[in-house]
């Protein structure tokens, strides 16, 4: 019987093989281009928004199997989202991978992180903390621009 480790290695492995939401979007979408000198990984994000909600998001980029498929699964989670909830989620992240202080927000108990759980394993290489946030930081940087 597999453990938990095993099916995080295999959630993350199918992201990193099947990265969904792959490509990009054009003008005026927004898009931010993020860089991780340390590992080499490259992620670019495009965000489509309609109103306050995300109907569209794509990410391109090449690199670890961390960092690619944590932006694989930061598109599919936040795909349909408003922004009120996107930011939670990034917020909820960050707490995961304890580089934020758990604010006790309101929205927390509603927000699923589902297959993004399978990166809380990286806490363990705070090295690899970087690959696992990129996505989440250029995701940030798009809503922005
Ligand atoms: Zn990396």
């Amino acid at each position: 019987m597999p453990g938990l480790e095993d099916l995080y290695r295999e959630i993350i492995l199918d992201h990193y093989r099947s990265p969904r939401n792959r490509g990009e979007l054009p003008p005026p979408a927004h898009k931010a281009e993020g860089h991780n000198p340390l590992c080499g990984d490259e992620i670019t994000v495009f965000v489509q928004l309609d109103g306050d909600v995300v109907s569209d998001v794509k990410v391109s980029g090449q690199g670890c199997s961390i960092s690619q498929s944590s932006a694989s699964m930061m598109s599919q989670a936040i795909k349909g989202k408003s922004l009120d909830e996107v930011r939670a989620l990034v917020h909820r992240f960050k707490v995961m991978m304890s580089i934020e202080e758990d604010a006790d927000d309101a929205a927390a108990p509603t927000v699923k992180l589902g297959d993004l759980e399978a990166l809380q394993g990286v806490v363990k290489f705070p090295v690899r903390i970087k690959c696992a946030t990129l996505a989440w930081n250029t995701l940030v940087e798009a809503l922005e621009n």
